[in-house]
């Protein structure tokens, strides 16, 4: 039986968020991100494309680019809110769906009515979003989560674009192989070279010799190219999230190193967020007891993957928790609520200098090993135990850096 995928995706989120606070931003060059000289640019609206801009950039730079541009100073926890708003209607309004990013959604139809009650559906759906929240939002619906997201991009900004079943192939043909999830600026080029500009040349190719060119990647991107696709749509109550603990062969009571391992462990759990490019928007920190009684809090944050947000908050959980000055046997934190995303909703207080600084330390760590760099404090953390999951009945731990 053939599948009904839709993808839904917020325009230009956190520019869209602004102007929905503020209706002087309406239709003018809008950069959102870093407002110092060293900031970087988190979002920028469509004005601004022109102007050679694109997210990731110096603000600095994007200044020069486009002098006459609002800066906005970007705010994680008010996107967060925005993002829970749009997932709880949609919660409501369809059974199975995905939260691939905190703009970005999947939900599985198949099965809830005929196709043209589908596509009726999500266009209410998609009506009620931006009544509801003001945000301007897009979907693409067809018969895999592939065609469905270049179907959204095809149909931004604030538009829907439907393709029906068998026609993907016909759909995909004209576009340029960029469009492709996946084809990243370096396939892109590598394809370039060979002469490869549309779609069309793909789906007309052998899939061998697209992996004798792309290795494994090849045939995947010949499969989207073909629009073939049957990865399924992961349900949002399945939420992963990522976890370590540390049982100590002795139980301790000494505060300054069971803090020093929660840093640890704290440190070493948002950098395998970032290496997933995940961000988590809910952290709890676990402690068991000598009597082996256990106690856990935990609570929601603004979606991040970044140290120097996460630590204090979960050295705040754990002060909040020890209070019993009894021996300690076991401590564990988890972060949970991952979504698909990078630094980008971090730049906001971020200079080019501590994000450089991010990708160094991550950079070391990937190539000699996750604990090759660490911070000074959490130095006497020699080991921070095997990544098991320290919550009872949830799940197995999905690694962050382990694509779904
Ligand atoms: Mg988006």
């Amino acid at each position: 039986m053939n599948k009904t995928i839709l993808h839904l995706d917020l325009d230009t989120f956190f520019v869209s968020v602004e102007r929905r606070l503020n209706s002087e931003l309406q239709n003018v060059p809008l950069l959102v991100g870093g407002i110092t000289d060293r900031g970087v640019v988190a979002a920028c609206s469509y004005e601004t494309r022109g102007y050679g801009i694109h997210s990731g950039m110096p603000m600095r730079m994007a200044r020069e680019l486009c002098p006459e541009a609002r800066v906005i100073k970007g705010n994680a926890g008010t996107y967060s809110r925005f993002s829970d708003d749009v997932t709880e209607i949609i919660k409501e309004a369809v059974p199975v769906f995905e939260k691939s990013s905190i703009d970005e959604f999947y939900a599985d139809l198949s099965g809830m009515d005929r196709f043209f009650g589908s596509y009726k559906y999500a266009s209410e759906l998609r009506q009620k979003i931006i009544q509801e929240t003001g945000l301007p939002i897009s979907f693409g619906l067809s018969v895999n989560k592939v065609v469905s997201k270049v179907a959204t991009n095809e149909a931004k900004p604030n538009n829907q674009l439907k393709i029906d079943f068998g026609y993907e192939k016909p759909f995909l043909a004209p576009l340029s192989v960029k469009k492709i999830p996946m084809v990243g600026d370096k396939t892109y080029q590598t394809l370039r070279n060979l002469g490869i500009r549309q779609v069309k040349t793909i789906q007309e190719m052998p899939v061998d010799i697209m992996k004798r060119v792309l290795g494994a990647n090849g045939g995947i991107i010949w499969k989207r190219a073909n629009g073939l696709d049957n990865t399924p749509v992961i349900p949002f109550h399945e939420r992963k999230s990522i976890s370590n603990e540390r049982t100590f062969d002795r139980d301790t009571i000494d505060v300054i190193k069971l803090r020093g391992i929660l840093l640890a462990m704290a440190e070493n759990l948002a950098f395998q967020l970032r290496r997933g490019e995940k961000l988590t928007a809910c952290i709890a920190v676990k402690i068991r007891y000598s009597d082996f009684n256990t106690y856990s809090k935990q609570m929601r944050i603004p979606y991040t993957s970044a140290d120097h947000i996460l630590i204090p908050k979960i050295m705040g959980l754990f002060d909040s928790l020890y209070n019993k000055r009894m021996l300690v046997r076991l401590v564990g934190i988890r972060f949970s609520h991952l979504v698909s995303g990078n630094y980008q909703i971090n730049l906001f207080d971020d200079t080019e200098e501590a994000l450089n600084l991010y990708k160094a330390m991550d950079h070391v760590r990937t190539r000699y090993g996750d604990r090759s760099v660490f911070r000074a404090s959490a130095m006497g953390a020699k080991t921070i135990g095997r990544m098991h999951n320290p919550f009872n009945g949830q799940p197995p731990i999905v690694l962050a850096h382990r694509k779904q």
